[in-house]
């Protein structure tokens, strides 16, 4: 199992960075989960990256917050068969390619899911923004089994301990304490930006 980070504030070289998160993930199928805040860069970088917008299956937007689903009308300009996932797709833990699950909107206000990827050795659950709170993504993830690794973005998460036992810790776009948790879990901790490659 593959994740590509495609989009996030911070990119490396040769990438374009924007306020925003995307990732592909390459289980059984390719799938996008959230496309930035804009389709322009989002292009750019799936086309620098080698990943062929057409070769996509599904898209999965975790909220509708424009720095989430800004690149969709452009991406599917380019892929209009790829299916689409909204925010209020599902109301509890649903399957939607061969191991991979959304955990069905949560949160009040702002309704959020959040990918579950089995990984082999436990599943790596993928958020957005995780308007929800952390800490209640986790707890619905575990629905769904042990967690080896939480990657995107932890918005104002600070229940830090709720992270303990977790392998994997790879925070981005518009995590907050992002310094504490690694100062916590150094050993568990990951940098990912645009361009980051996690193979599990
Ligand atoms: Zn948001
Ligand atoms: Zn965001």
């Amino acid at each position: 199992m593959k994740i590509t980070i495609v989009y996030d504030n911070e990119a490396n070289a040769g990438l374009k960075s924007g306020w925003g998160f995307s990732c592909l993930i390459e289980a059984k199928e390719k799938i996008l989960f959230d496309t930035g805040d804009s389709g322009e860069n989002l292009i750019y970088n799936l086309r620098q990256l080698n990943i062929q917008p057409e070769s996509v299956v599904a898209v999965v937007i975790s909220h509708n917050h424009w720095d989430h689903n800004g690149g969709l009308k452009e991406f599917l300009r380019l892929n209009n068969n790829a299916k689409v996932f909204h925010p209020m797709s599902f109301l509890k833990p649903t399957e939607i390619s061969k191991g991979v699950h959304s955990t069905g909107a949560l949160g009040g206000l702002i309704k959020e899911q959040s990918l579950v990827v089995n990984a082999g050795k436990g599943n790596v659950v993928i958020t957005g923004c995780a308007h929800p709170g952390l800490e209640n993504i986790i707890e619905r993830s575990r629905e769904l089994g042990a967690i080896y690794g939480v990657l995107g973005g932890f918005h104002s998460f600070s229940k830090f301990e709720k992270l303990k036992g977790i392998k994997l810790i790879a925070p981005c776009h518009c995590t907050e304490y992002s310094q504490e948790i690694r100062a916590m879990y150094s050993n568990k901790f990951r940098e990912i930006k645009a361009g980051s490659i996690i193979e599990i």
